[in-house]
């Protein structure tokens, strides 16, 4: 885009579409800002919806990042509970699901991901996904104490689930393919000392084993889950947590790839938040990330690279997690690494990973929130490409 936009439509009312949205008016934008969500709820906390809200510690309203009044003065036409169906990127419009066609010369796609589904099987009544505040709400609702929760996948959202159902006095298994917990992203010796936090707080995981089948009783509600070993966990309440997908299907695919700033392939189209794969300079790859800081970081790159200012986000990757005890923080990038250093160990401990050239490209912390802020400066020098070296990459 060459000259400054006068009609900016946001897709997606989450945490990319409303920091995008917001930095377009902080930065003086002041043509016509059309805010378009699914969702009918104002924008939110959604890290909350596994930990706080699901524990019962805060309400839906107090998850609401911006009030009312907020899009009132900043003059952000708020459309909620709508959907844009399709865009197309030829006429620079965009088709809203209650019929209107709205017309835009930029536009920012920030869909998010949804909770991936267990293909080919049917679920029953009291089988959970979590992605929303209406599906933690409904999930709220089945947790009392006393219920039997089985978790299906030890992932992040898994983990989070079963240790807020652990504090609520439910009793909880979980089950997961892999040898250990979050195998993929930490190694098996993180993930070995995550597996003695589940079951030291009590849960019965099974690990290695995949799960087939739900079992059903005479009503036709979940009963058990039907395990590849052939054994049953039975239960009253099941959480699927199997992973995410992005929504980027108004560019007709999964993930949107992006430039540093935020661009897409298509002229006046921007993409960031949980759907885009962004370029990383100092990664020198494309990644797309499902963490809080990153989609708010991109956000705030694309709506100044709407209004002409070179804006790249390159910041170092963090997300956190809040599971039996721990505060996990985890700095940098690492899908692959040469050798760890582990220090401390139970509740306490940091883990370094780093690559063949013992270079460090990513620590995780647990209970010890004064290390990351120095990890991540360390991160930030050790990245190989220096920031005088950095280049905006094309799409
Ligand atoms: C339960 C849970 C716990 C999490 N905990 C953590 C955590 O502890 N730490 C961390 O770093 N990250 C966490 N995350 C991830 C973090 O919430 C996401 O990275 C962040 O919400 C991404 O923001 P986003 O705006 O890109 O996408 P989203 O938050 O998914 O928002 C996208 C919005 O767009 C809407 N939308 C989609 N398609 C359309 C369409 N066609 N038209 C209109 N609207 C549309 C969706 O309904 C949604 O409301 C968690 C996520 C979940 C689900």
């Amino acid at each position: 885009m060459t000259s400054r936009p006068e009609n900016v439509v946001v897709v997606g009312a989450g945490l990319a579409g409303l920091r995008s949205a917001e930095t377009l008016r902080a930065r003086g934008y002041d043509g016509r800002l059309t805010l378009i969500g699914e969702e009918t709820h104002l924008p939110y906390e959604r890290p909350a919806l596994s930990k706080e809200l699901l524990a019962g510690k805060r309400s839906p309203a107090q998850l609401v990042l911006r009030q009312p009044e907020f899009f009132r003065e900043q003059q952000i036409e708020l459309a909620l509970g709508r959907r844009v169906e399709s865009v197309s990127p030829q006429r620079h419009t965009a088709l809203l699901s209650d019929g209107r066609e709205l017309a835009w010369d930029a536009l920012v796609i920030a869909t998010g991901a949804r909770a991936r589904r267990l293909r080919g099987l049917e679920t029953p009544p009291g089988v959970h996904y979590l992605r929303t505040l209406s599906d933690a709400l409904a999930l709220r609702d089945e947790l009392a104490p006393g219920k039997r929760l089985a978790v299906v996948g030890a992932g992040f959202i898994g983990a989070e689930v079963a240790s807020t159902a652990v504090s609520l006095g439910l009793d909880v298994s979980v089950v997961e393919p892999l040898a250990t917990p979050l195998e993929r992203v930490l190694g098996t010796e993180i993930g070995m000392l995550l597996a003695e936090r589940y079951r030291a707080h009590g849960v019965d995981l099974r690990l290695g084993i995949g799960m087939t089948d739900f079992a059903r009783d005479k009503s036709g509600r979940l009963r058990a889950l039907r395990l590849s070993d052939g054994s049953e966990i039975s239960c009253d309440v099941a959480v699927v947590g199997v992973g995410a997908e992005p929504a980027g299907e108004l560019l007709g695919g999964r993930e949107i790839e992006t430039d540093a700033s935020g661009r897409t392939a298509h002229e006046g189209i921007y993409a960031c938040g949980d759907v885009a794969s962004a370029w990383r300079p100092s990664l020198d790859r494309r990644l797309r990330m499902e963490h809080w800081t990153s989609a708010a970081g991109q956000a705030a790159a694309v709506a100044r690279t709407i209004l002409g200012e070179e804006s790249v986000h390159d910041d170092v990757p963090f997300f956190w997690s809040d599971q039996f005890g721990l505060r996990l923080q985890y700095v940098g990038f690492a899908s692959e690494w040469a050798s760890i250093e582990i220090d401390g160990g139970g509740d306490n401990f940091s883990v370094r990973y780093f690559g063949e050239d013992e270079r460090l490209l990513a620590a995780l912390v647990a209970n010890r929130p004064r290390e990351i802020a120095a990890l991540r400066r360390e991160l930030a020098f050790s990245s190989p490409v220096s920031s005088r070296e950095l280049e905006l990459q094309t799409v």
